[in-house]
């Protein structure tokens, strides 16, 4: 029966490896029973992600990684999502309500999991009486660039599919008009615990993969998520207005997932940069499309109106979006109104190419975590080298500032960095040896419209080091 599901599914485009099933019988059980309800399970090969599908609800389950001696493992409580549909041809007993729940792992090589489960569980997966499946998804290659897309005007910045190494859609896009934006969450903790950008984009290869190879559906079904940090990804293929697969309704509605899960029992609470992403995409969709966001519509897929900005509950029987990111939506409803008022987001992000240049720099290509196709570096201890960029305001504002550059143990720990702003001269440092492959906050400061701020980089930190000068971003709150 699994064998008949993976031979109906195409190949995968790349050599990327599908995720494997196994479904748990009494004797996988009574081998991996470690006694007081923990089974150890060994991977049939390095994995980065597991899911886990029960018959039963998987309240008081636990997931843990194991760690070398001495070190505490973090444990995962498990709540799975029972408003999922069956898949055709998955193992166990038919007409039965299954749950699920996907739990990533920060480290590449991972090679067994511990699952503890409440007394009455371990009990009846211990006398065969559970019907159970974990499902290994693998480490994938990321396609390399992490560039954004062109951004139109309004659009906030989109890291395209080609960035988090997406399979093909195995389906052609549909399209509708899109009338309301639906709030999701995606229902995994570790998701909220991410702490970089290349996490956050093996998170959603990994949801993509597990919604695919898994639940049997044709792409990812979000239309986008958003990471804890405030990147927005582009989920489901096709493009703008693509009808995605995220609250059963779909037609007419831009599907937008907070990765984490904001809801009892962990209790996960948005961040800011969360919240502004999502009145960032909300926002210049509703423009673009007319629609009010403090209002309700006519929503085609359904069949019924419905509020504009709504969340996923609001349509189905279901605890998602979470109370805690419920909880906001009338916030960022009225936020969403004010941006489209005030006309739209400003997010700028400027190459080290946009740049300019004196003394020494060389061009490298060759670091992990670098922004887009190459950035420039400069030896400390030399002839003083500085790299500037000078981008105009667009619009008056408080702006965020970041900066990106690619970690690595020769960089300096104290790379000068300098904003001059009417005259004014800002001045800080950043270690350049961490953080490296995300943005990363230098401050916020308020510009005037046509203001043309200075920001520099220079090689002045202690002598031994190099320092990167890669991708500047300003943006607009
Ligand atoms: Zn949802
Ligand atoms: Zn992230």
């Amino acid at each position: 029966m699994l064998s008949l599901l993976f031979l109906c599914l195409p190949q995968a485009a790349d050599s990327a490896q599908l995720p494997i099933h196994q479904e748990l019988t009494q004797a996988d059980w009574r081998a991996a029973a470690k006694g007081q309800g923990r089974f150890l399970f060994a991977a049939p090969m390095s994995f980065r992600s597991l899911g886990v599908w029960s018959s039963r609800a998987m309240d008081g389950v636990q997931i843990a990684h194991p760690k070398p001696h001495g070190q505490t493992p973090t444990a995962w409580p498990l709540v799975g999502q029972p408003d999922l549909t069956e898949v055709p041809g998955f193992p166990g007993p038919a007409g039965q309500r299954w749950v699920s729940a996907l739990v990533h792992f920060p480290q590449n090589q991972t090679s067994s999991v511990v699952l503890s489960l409440p007394p009455s569980l371990a009990a009846m997966a211990l006398q065969g009486d559970l019907s159970c499946a974990l499902v290994w998804v693998p480490v994938n290659p990321l396609a390399a660039a992490q560039l954004p897309q062109t951004r139109a005007v309004g659009k906030p910045s989109v890291y395209a599919r080609t960035s988090w190494g997406a399979d093909p859609p195995q389906c052609s896009a549909g399209y509708c008009t899109t009338t309301h934006v639906a709030m999701h969450h995606t229902a995994s903790a570790s998701e909220y615990v991410s702490t970089s950008w290349s996490e956050c984009a093996s998170n959603v290869q990994a949801n993509q993969a597990y919604h695919m190879y898994t639940r049997g559906w044709c792409d990812i079904g979000y239309n986008y998520l958003i990471c804890p940090h405030g990147d927005i990804f582009e989920g489901r293929g096709g493009g703008d207005d693509v009808v995605g697969a995220h609250d059963g309704a779909n037609c007419g509605s831009m599907g937008v997932a907070f990765m984490g899960y904001f809801h009892s029992p962990h209790n996960q609470s948005l961040t800011q940069v969360m919240q502004n992403a999502f009145i960032d995409l909300a926002a210049w969709k509703c423009d673009q499309q007319n629609i009010d966001p403090l209002g309700s519509a006519w929503y085609a897929g359904y069949g019924a109106n419905m509020s504009t900005v709504y969340g996923h509950r609001d349509v189905s029987s279901t605890a998602c979006p979470g109370d805690l990111a419920y909880a906001n939506l009338p916030q960022l409803r009225v936020q969403i109104e004010q941006k489209i008022q005030s006309g739209g987001s400003v997010d700028l992000i400027l190459d080290n190419a946009t740049a300019s240049y004196s003394g020494t720099w060389n061009t490298g290509t060759s670091a992990a975590g670098k922004y887009g196709s190459d950035y420039r570096w400069a030896s400390t201890g030399t002839a003083l080298a500085r790299a500037l960029w000078s981008p105009g305001i667009p619009q008056s504002g408080t702006y965020e500032i970041s900066l990106w550059w690619p970690a690595g143990s020769n960089r300096s720990p104290q790379t000068p960095i300098g904003l001059l702003v009417g005259g004014r001269l800002y001045q800080g440092s950043v270690n350049q040896q961490q953080a490296g492959g995300q943005w990363n906050v230098l401050g916020q400061i308020s510009f005037a419209s046509g203001a043309t701020p200075v920001l520099g980089i220079e090689n002045t930190g202690p002598s031994g080091y190099v320092v990167v000068a890669d991708a500047l971003r300003l943006r607009k709150l």
